[in-house]
C-alpha cells in the first residue's frame, strides 16, 4: 500500500508523492501552483486608490496655499 499523508488544505488522505491534491485540487508544490491567483492586484488597487486620494488631497492643499499667497499679494498691492 502506498504511503499517504494528509492534505494541508482539505485534510483528506493523499499519496505522499502527490503534487496536487485529488480532493480539493490545491497544489502541494508551490512551483507547480499557477500564478494566476496572486492577490497582488488587490494590493495594487488599494495603493492606487490611496495614491489617488493622496493626490486629490495634495491638489486641494496646493490650491489653498496658492489662494492664500494671492490674497497676500492682493492685500499688499492695495496699500
Ligand atoms: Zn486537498
Amino acid at each position: 500500500m502506498a504511503e499517504t499523508k494528509k492534505c494541508p488544505y482539505c485534510s483528506e488522505e493523499i499519496l505522499i508523492d502527490a503534487k496536487k491534491c485529488k480532493h480539493c485540487g490545491e497544489y502541494l508544490d508551490d512551483t507547480l501552483r499557477p500564478k494566476i491567483q496572486l492577490p497582488e492586484t488587490k494590493v495594487v488597487a488599494k495603493e492606487g486608490c490611496f495614491l489617488q486620494t493622496l493626490n486629490v488631497g495634495c491638489i486641494i492643499i496646493v490650491v489653498i496655499i496658492v489662494v492664500i499667497i494671492l490674497i497676500g499679494i492682493i492685500a499688499s498691492l492695495q496699500r
